[in-house]
């Protein structure tokens, strides 16, 4: 039996408002760039995009590193190239853990066969600077791993002064910035971070599939010296029978230095529409403006903590380090979380988020990143959920939150 080719028809999918912790609304701009003709991987206009998407998220992450790229595949790529590229196994790393992704990091780690400490906070809140230095001097790690923005917490993990901290250790640093790019200020530099990776299906308002990375120089050069070292070959390029210990071809962050420098050494072969993406979600950031763009998702977060509070519900986890662009609602005594999320969904086209692990069933997330950090789309969210709770039998002052989230909005 041969199947009908017309059985399943073109992609046309419903126009579904994606306000939950990510993957969000692509910028139409972006949908259009992707849209665009290929190109071979070394063709001189394809190498000039490679270019022009190092110079372009060079601000985006804060920092003059040389070596700021793609990874190709989606945020968790890039975070395991690397945590495989920087960690040798048997080598101690320290990992802040505060929420789902320090779990994700955790392991990762464990599958290079690193030492793994962690230093832990109870979801919901983050990790004080000094019992992270006091966990450095206990374990003396190699590397330092820690989220920015953990979206299954909703909290942001303060990092000023933390790269300090590991470099007069002799450690590395990393931060998985992934939920935060392009909403929250990333500073890899004056944080002292050595490698941020991220994504685009959160604030930078993309697809998910290629995953901006930033390598300081000192991480770039561990990382090429542990290649010849280990491989105990100078080109670095052959595999002689020993091979690089790097335990990841494609995730090799050497070989993809090499791809990305002026050698051009091929290693994979760029995902070009996915890199057209990365490179106009990049000129929307920068074209907006990053400080203005700041602003824009900080608006949005406190005015869906303001419109979540007038309706009487509880916003979860710490006001002091709740991040702008995602914000934790517990679901309030005698409301099916599900059944209001099947309403939201199948009468207003409108994803809100579940939650994980210990928060799974007792908490939404609300989104509201990149394109869709917008007045409207948190306005007609929270005028929505009003809707679907009060169908749920849940009883709250009629029209305020829509009120009180445009008060906070202009704030
Ligand atoms: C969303 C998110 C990821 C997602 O990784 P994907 O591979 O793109 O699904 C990773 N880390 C954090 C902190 C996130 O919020």
């Amino acid at each position: 039996m041969s199947l009908d080719p017309l059985l399943f028809g073109e992609i046309d999918p419903p126009q579904r408002l994606l306000m939950g912790p990510g993957p969000v609304n692509a910028h139409p701009r972006v949908l259009r760039a992707m849209s665009a003709d290929l190109l071979g991987q070394f063709d001189p206009e394809m190498t000039g995009y490679m270019n022009q998407v190092v110079a372009l998220y060079r601000p985006i992450f804060g920092t003059a590193n040389r070596w700021t790229m793609l990874i190709d595949g989606t945020a968790r790529a890039a975070i395991e190239a690397a945590l495989v590229s920087l960690v040798a196994p048997g080598e101690t790393v320290l990992v802040v853990n505060f929420g789902r992704f320090g779990l994700l990091l955790t392991e990762i780690l464990g599958r290079i066969g690193a030492r793994i400490e962690s230093i832990e906070a109870p979801w919901g809140e983050t990790v004080p600077l000094d019992a992270i230095a006091a966990a450095i001097a206990r374990t003396a790690p190699k590397v330092v791993a820690t989220i920015h923005g953990d979206t299954s917490t909703t909290m942001a993990q303060p990092l000023d002064g933390l790269g300090d901290l590991c470099h007069a250790a002799g450690a590395l640093l990393y931060v998985d910035a992934t939920a935060t790019l392009g909403g929250m200020e990333i500073a890899a530099d004056r944080w002292g971070a050595d490698i941020v990776t991220g994504g685009l299906q959160k604030c930078l308002g993309g697809p998910s599939g290629s995953a901006p990375i930033t390598i300081s120089d000192a991480a770039a050069e561990h990382i090429f010296t542990r290649r010849h070292t280990e491989a105990g070959i100078r080109t670095g390029r052959t595999v002689d029978g020993n091979g690089p210990r790097i335990g990841s071809n494609y995730f090799d962050l050497a070989m993809i230095m090499d791809y990305w420098s002026e050698k051009r050494l091929n290693h994979h072969t760029e995902a070009t529409s996915m890199l057209y993406a990365a490179r106009e979600c990049a000129r929307v950031a920068l074209g907006e403006g990053l400080e203005a763009r700041y602003a824009r998702h900080a608006a949005a977060g406190r005015a869906v903590t303001a419109g979540l509070r007038a309706m009487g519900l509880t916003v979860f986890g710490d006001d002091r380090f709740r991040m702008t662009n995602v914000t934790g609602v517990y679901i309030p005594e005698g409301v099916d979380g599900e059944r209001v999320r099947a309403a939201m969904r199948d009468h207003f086209e409108i994803e809100i988020g579940t939650a994980f692990g210990p928060l799974a069933g007792r908490i939404w997330r609300i989104g509201a990143m990149g394109y869709n950090a917008m007045k409207h789309k948190v306005l007609i969210t929270l005028g929505a959920l009003e809707a679907c709770l009060r169908a749920e039998g849940f009883s709250l002052p009629p029209g305020e939150a829509v009120s009180a989230a445009l008060e906070a909005w202009e704030a």
